[in-house]
Order: structure tokens, then C-alpha cells, then sequence
């Protein structure tokens, strides 16, 4: 089922997101549900707040789901290295139409588990080390908006805010 995707500003989006508890039937159909709303949108990686589930588990597909075995879903991660860093304009699916760059890892580690609960450690570079680290923004409850600084923000923040008073948000 395609769930509606929370916008910049929308509170559960904002707060930290608590540990998946157990990896029964209700997490493999809250799991689907995001995979397929992620194609559907479509984007590169969608973490369960961007749906108002306070639950630590994203999923990311580079390909967009064009390539078999691409398709990563990760619950409860932790960075085991985070090295060098890279800046590369980035978007998100809780702010349509708004990019910015920002400062990224160029490598990253991630550990966690998979959708049935195996554990399991996978390295990201270059724009997978970026979706790694968007995605476990989120299940902190920061938006990469929140990592702009100064005028760049301001102006993003200010533009949504309009939008939202003509109700276009
Ligand atoms: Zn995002």
C-alpha cells in the first residue's frame, strides 16, 4: 500500500524515531508499504518517519527499482566508520522542488539488520554513503534542510512557509 509522505514540517517527521521491536507480520507489511512508496514517489530512499512510523528502519534503491539486488532495507543502524566528505546538491521526498547541497561522509559503514532480523553490515560510498546518512537523519528526525546553515535555510524555510499559507504544502 502507498502511504502519503509526510512534508518538511509536519512533527513526526521531526522527532527521533524509537528501535524496531520485533520483525514480525506487521513490520514485513509496514516494510512493503515503504518499498512501494518509495517507486511509486519515486525516490532513492524513504525512512519510515517520512510516513509518521516512529520505527528505525529505512530502505534505499539506487536503481529506483530498475536493477535486481539493489534494493537495501535496513533497521536499527549504526555507523561503524563515517570518513572523508563530499558536497552534492540533495533532495528529499518530504520537500518537493527544493534542493540544496550538503556536507556528506564519503564513506560510510553502516550496521543493522535486515527486514527479517539477520544482521548485517553494508559499506556505501560516493551517493550511497549520502543516502545512508539522509536516511538515518530522518530516523533522528532531521531533515537535510536542518543541516543548511544561515541565508541558505532561511530562504528554503521562508518558501515553504508561503507555501503553506496559500495551502500548497
Ligand atoms: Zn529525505
Amino acid at each position: 500500500m502507498i502511504r502519503p509522505i509526510l512534508r518538511y514540517g509536519e512533527r513526526p517527521l521531526h522527532a527521533p524515531a524509537a528501535d524496531v521491536a520485533a520483525f514480525d507480520d506487521a513490520f514485513q507489511r509496514l516494510v512493503d508499504d515503504m518499498i512501494e512508496t518509495m517507486y511509486a514517489a519515486p525516490g532513492i530512499g524513504l525512512a519510515a518517519t517520512q510516513i509518521g512510523v516512529s520505527q528505525r528502519v529505512f530502505v534505499i534503491d539506487l536503481s529506483l527499482g530498475r536493477s535486481t539486488g539493489q534494493l537495501i532495507v535496513m533497521a536499527n543502524p549504526t555507523f561503524v566508520a563515517r570518513e572523508g566528505t563530499q558536497l552534492e546538491e540533495e533532495g528529499c521526498l518530504s520537500a518537493p522542488g527544493f534542493n540544496a547541497t550538503v556536507i556528506r561522509p564519503q564513506r560510510v559503514v553502516v550496521s543493522g539488520f535486515d527486514r527479517h532480523g539477520a544482521e548485517q553490515t553494508i559499506e556505501g560510498k560516493d551517493l550511497l554513503a549520502r543516502a545512508f546518512q539522509h536516511e538515518i537523519d530522518h530516523l533522528d528526525g532531521i531533515v537535510f534542510i536542518d543541516r543548511l546553515r544561515g541565508i541558505k535555510r532561511d530562504l528554503i524555510v521562508r518558501k515553504i512557509q508561503k507555501l503553506k499559507k496559500s495551502g500548497k504544502w
